[in-house]
Parts: C-alpha cells; sequence; structure tokens
C-alpha cells in the first residue's frame, strides 16, 4: 500500500514549542537560536502594509506574482520571466526534485549541508551522493566534481552553507560551473546572501549568462525576517524556469505573502540594519571563540558552526540556561543573536567549553 522510496523516511518531528520548553524547564526567557530566524524580526512596513490591505480572502492570489516579480526584476537585472516563486524555499526544491529526479537518476550534495535535498531526492526514488565537506568546513568541489557521472541529473550548492556558514568564491565557483557537463541542473542555494561580507563572495546571476543551467535560489525568510509568510524564488535561464513551473500549483503563494514580501522589499533600511547588527555580532562571537580557543568555522551568515564531539550535551546545557541551539554530528550551529543575549551565551558556552577538550575526535 505504501511507496518503497518513503520506507526510510521519517515525516519531520517537531519537538516540544518554545513555550512548552521554556515551562517545563521553569524558565523566565527562552531564546530561540536554532532555526535561523531574522533576531530583529521584520520591517515595521510589512504590518501596515498587510493591515492596509482589502484582502480579497474570496478570490485566488495573482499566480504569477506581478508586482513582486516586476520589483525583483529590476532590482537584479534578471528578466521578469527568469523568475520562479515558491512557497518558501523549501517548496522550489520540492518542485526542483519533482521536475528533474526520477528513479535511476542521481543528484549530487554536500554533508553537512541542507536536508531538504536529501529528503525530496529520496520521495522521487533518486539516488544522493553525500559529499563530506572539507577540514575547513567548505563543500568539496573537486570530489562532488567526480562524483557527478551519466545518471546525474541535480548538483546543490548551498553557499553559504548551511550549517557550517563558510562559502565559495567566485572564481571557485566559476571554475566548477565550467566543468559540470552542460545537462546537470546546479542549484546555488543562496538563502543566506544578504548576509555575505566577504568581496570575492559569487555574483551568481552574472554567472547565469554563461551557465543556462544554473538555477539561483532566494529567500525572504531569513534576512528579511518573513520566515511565517513562506515566500522565496529562484532565477535561472527561460527553458529550466519553463520546466520547473510546469509543476508549480498555480495558486502557490497567498496574496498576503507576496504582499509582505513586496513591503518588505521597499525597506531597504531596515534590511540593511540587520545585516549590519548581524556582522557585529559575528565579530564579537568570532573573537571570543578565537580568545577562548574554541574550534569553529568562520562564517559569512547569521548563524555559525562551533565544533565539539558532545554536540547534545552541549545543546541541552544550552537549553537549561535559556537558548535554543541546534545540535550536529560534529558541532551545535548558532543563530546569530541579539547582542545583549550572545554575551550572555558567550559567558555560558566559555564555561562549558573550558570543562573538557572541545576538539571533535574526527
Ligand atoms: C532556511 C533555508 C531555506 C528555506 O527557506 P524557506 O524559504 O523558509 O523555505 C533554504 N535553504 C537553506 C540553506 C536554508 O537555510
Amino acid at each position: 500500500m505504501f511507496k518503497k522510496n518513503l520506507a526510510d523516511l521519517k515525516a519531520y518531528q517537531p519537538g516540544p514549542s518554545p513555550e512548552e520548553i521554556r515551562k517545563a524547564y521553569g524558565l523566565r526567557r527562552l531564546v530561540k537560536l536554532d532555526s535561523n530566524e531574522n533576531v530583529y524580526g521584520a520591517s515595521p512596513e510589512v504590518r501596515k502594509a498587510i493591515l492596509n490591505d482589502t484582502l480579497l480572502p474570496e478570490l485566488y492570489p495573482d499566480c504569477r506574482d506581478s508586482a513582486l516579480r516586476s520589483d525583483l526584476s529590476q532590482r537584479l537585472g534578471v528578466p521578469e520571466d527568469q523568475f520562479l516563486f515558491g512557497l518558501g524555499l523549501d517548496e522550489i526544491i520540492v518542485l526542483i526534485s519533482r521536475a528533474f529526479l526520477a528513479s535511476g537518476d542521481s543528484m549530487v550534495m554536500a554533508w553537512p549541508t541542507f536536508y531538504e535535498y536529501y529528503c525530496h531526492a529520496q520521495i522521487e526514488g533518486a539516488a544522493t551522493r553525500k559529499i563530506p565537506v572539507d577540514a575547513s568546513g567548505r563543500h568539496d568541489l573537486k570530489a562532488m566534481l567526480a562524483a557527478i557521472d551519466e545518471t546525474t541529473r541535480v548538483v546543490w550548492v548551498c553557499n553559504p552553507n548551511n550549517p557550517t556558514g563558510t562559502y565559495l568564491t567566485h572564481r571557485e565557483l566559476a571554475d566548477f560551473l565550467d566543468q559540470v557537463p552542460n545537462d546537470v541542473v546546479v542549484v546555488l542555494d543562496e538563502a543566506y546572501i544578504d548576509f555575505v561580507t566577504a568581496d570575492d563572495f559569487p555574483r551568481s546571476t552574472e554567472l547565469m549568462a554563461a551557465h543556462p543551467n544554473l538555477v539561483v535560489l532566494r529567500t525572504f525568510s531569513k534576512s528579511y525576517g518573513l520566515a511565517s509568510f513562506r515566500i522565496g524564488y529562484a532565477l535561472s535561464s527561460r527553458r529550466i524556469i519553463d520546466e520547473i513551473d510546469k509543476v508549480r500549483p498555480p495558486f502557490n503563494n497567498p496574496r498576503l505573502s507576496q504582499i509582505a514580501a513586496f513591503a518588505a522589499l521597499q525597506d531597504q533600511a531596515f534590511k540593511d540594519t540587520c545585516v549590519r547588527k548581524n556582522r557585529e555580532v559575528r565579530d564579537m562571537v568570532s573573537e571570543f571563540l578565537d580568545e577562548k580557543k574554541i574550534p569553529y568555522y568562520p562564517t559569512q551568515a547569521n548563524f555559525i558552526f562551533i565544533k565539539t564531539d558532545r554536540p547534545e550535551e552541549v545543546a541541552e546545557t544550552c537549553k537549561k540556561n535559556g537558548f535554543l541551539i541546534n545540535p550536529f554530528e560534529t558541532g551545535i550551529r548558532v543563530t546569530l543573536g541579539k547582542k545583549d543575549d550572545m554575551t550572555v551565551l558567550l559567558r555560558l558556552l566559555g564555561r562549558i567549553f573550558s570543562e573538557a577538550p572541545a576538539e571533535p575526535s574526527i
């Protein structure tokens, strides 16, 4: 009765809600640093735009996201017909997998990276080739290239990478794209691009011209603080966009999400302030970790990966002390919070890491 592909998959397991955890641990306050949400919220213009809207609850939304499409097209210098909008990047990852992957196909991704790539390849019955990140937490592009064969349809590149926060340069990505066969789709997930300050970060829209097989992903969930509205988009050649569009449900973006994203875009000053504060906190945290000799990956995103061989234990201690963070196999991922909260968290981490050796065994 069930599909074989789904046998090894588990539904997303939501833990207890932050409010339940707060009560269970008897905390006055719980700081949520586990999902890379924007700790500064969203632009006040978003609230205004929504409250002023006529709502029109009985009508299906604009299936082309016209206002948003036209605005973004001008800002990015990418033609309107090279956009595809989704209910968050999560949906776009589903649509790309649906459009390009089937049983007998394979895809290549880094490890660790964003889990959803794996999940949807599995659902489509395609094989996954997980290529471990290198010692510096970056995609091993050479090994990823070597993993491509005639069955490979898609390669996922997450830049900056979630959870390591590390990045690939323009040169590295351009060289990689030159070597990937033209009939393999390269998906470049730039969910965190707005937080990046490195000068040599890829200018991905520029690379699209020479590489029609490149798909660039962006979202309003992180730097614009609209995770609740679920809106993201893909940029690519018309040929690829039209192909993904075949599997897109026509009314996938609710009216209010389109309005929220449009309003957020008009308030660049709010986003720029979030990005500036994030950079200040990032520098503060990195300096602290350097000083305490706690190993971590240098980050370009709004989170940081700290290495430890006891991630679960560290996460539990943080929870008891009012901070929700995310344990991985070789370390913890911490969303960069507000300065005051991070000052408290760093003091706690300093204590935790001085108790026992922190270097992971692998
Ligand atoms: C958060 C995140 C997404 C998902 O973004 P939504 O638009 O909220 O679905 C996609 N990719 C990466 C790497 C992310 O961290």
